[in-house]
């Protein structure tokens, strides 16, 4: 059977329901699609002790304020799902949850919607898949060789999961290697370092780079938006976020960076079966690697269009797909609009996709 309507939006997390409610606004027909059985996106499977850098009130989506949570300045994921869900349940957003869709493709003036639950039929689509579902592993030497336990952020819950059989002396402790310098290999690094279970080596490309301990993602969203200005007034490019710096120093960063638990080595030139090697010959035994490494766009239900540009990328103009301007992305990254993959970045971009399909349909 097929359904029709105005607008399918695929993804039901953070950037379907900012998308949703401008749709709304424009008075538009749609429907979001998820695959998701339950509300919340991504944050519903995140790591248990994760912070938000940013406090509550600037962290919110469109039309609604995230309440705070109480007890702290920056919420925890959990407090994301509960927004997220009642978010979604608020403005009545037609969310199709535990739907997923298998492409999108031209048809006649529409696109075609295909999904494990039949088929849609509408004049535009935005996309909003995210990055969750596809975490990117680099290519290091010897890492197939390697026989312990090889995760991801997507994998990692908690320092339990770590903790090796009661209280081992030291040198006995299970010992885990953090790859990464962004946010979240900081903040696991953190997270096994203050429970000290672990022994932790956190391993970094080039020396982290810690934001000011006063900044936090308010900064990092002001640096956006005059990046985004400048952009639009023809002044040049000041910079993103990264031009600040890596890792926003959230409490537990701070804590375990303070008590001088969170010093990171360069990158090992290889993995062996038991665990690192530098270039320099040293070696560490590692139980586990956790790999904070990245994640690439979700973006294989769009192949049939053939718009995969460089990087996996699809070259946009704004949230517009260059090759189909039936099609708007929002979300992923910087690529869709400057913080567009954050709560509070994503409403502009959101705002903008869902004028430019009235527009379209209007004509
Ligand atoms: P997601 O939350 O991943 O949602 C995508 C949805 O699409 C999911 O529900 C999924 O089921 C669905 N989907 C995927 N494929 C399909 C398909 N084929 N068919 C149907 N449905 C599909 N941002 C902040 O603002 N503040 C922070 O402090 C912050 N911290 C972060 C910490 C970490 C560790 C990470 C990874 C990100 C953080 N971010 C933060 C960034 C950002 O807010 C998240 O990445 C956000 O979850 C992205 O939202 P999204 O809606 O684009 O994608």
């Amino acid at each position: 059977m097929t359904r029709h309507t105005d607008v399918v939006v695929v993804g039901g997390g953070q950037a379907g329901l900012a998308a949703g409610y401008h749709l709304r606004r424009q008075g538009l027909d749609f429907v979001v699609l998820d695959a998701d059985p339950a509300p919340g996106g991504s944050w519903q499977y995140m790591w248990d002790s994760l912070r938000l850098f940013s406090p509550a009130e600037h962290s919110s989506l469109p039309g609604r304020l995230m309440p705070a949570q109480p007890g702290g300045t920056c919420p925890g994921a959990g407090h994301v799902v509960a927004y997220l869900s009642d978010y979604e349940k608020r403005y009545g957003l037609p969310v199709q949850h535990g739907t997923r869709v298998d492409a999108v493709r031209r048809d006649g003036g529409g696109l075609v919607t295909e999904t494990d639950d039949g088929t849609w039929r509408a004049r535009a689509v935005i996309s909003t898949t995210g990055t969750w579902s596809r975490p990117f592993v680099p290519a290091v030497p010897g890492r197939g060789l390697f026989t312990g336990r090889q995760l991801h952020t997507v994998n990692y819950r908690c320092p339990a999961d770590f903790a090796g059989p009661g209280d081992l002396p030291a040198g006995d402790r299970r010992s885990v290697i953090v790859v990464g310098g962004g946010n979240s290999g900081a903040q696991i690094a953190a997270d096994l370092a203050l429970d000290g279970n672990a022994e932790v080596t956190w391993v970094t490309r080039r020396p982290p780079r810690f934001l000011p301990d006063d900044i936090d993602g308010r900064a990092l969203f002001d640096v956006a938006t005059a990046r985004r200005r400048a952009l639009e007034q023809g002044d040049g490019d000041t910079g993103g976020v990264a031009s600040l710096g890596d890792i926003v120093a959230v409490p537990p960063v701070r804590a375990a960076r303070d008590a001088g638990r969170l010093s990171a080595k360069p990158m090992f030139a290889r993995l062996t079966a038991t665990g690192a090697r530098w270039a320099d010959g040293s070696h560490i035994r590692a139980d586990a690697i956790v790999w904070c490494t990245g994640f690439r766009p979700a973006l294989a239900h769009l192949a049939p269009l053939g718009l995969r540009g460089p990087r996996g990328h699809i070259a946009t103009d704004g949230t517009r797909a260059l090759g189909e301007p039936r099609l708007h992305l929002l979300g992923y990254g910087d690529w869709t609009g400057p913080a567009s993959a954050t709560l509070i970045g994503v409403g502009r971009p959101a705002r903008d996709a869902a004028r430019d399909i009235a527009r379209l349909l209007g004509d």
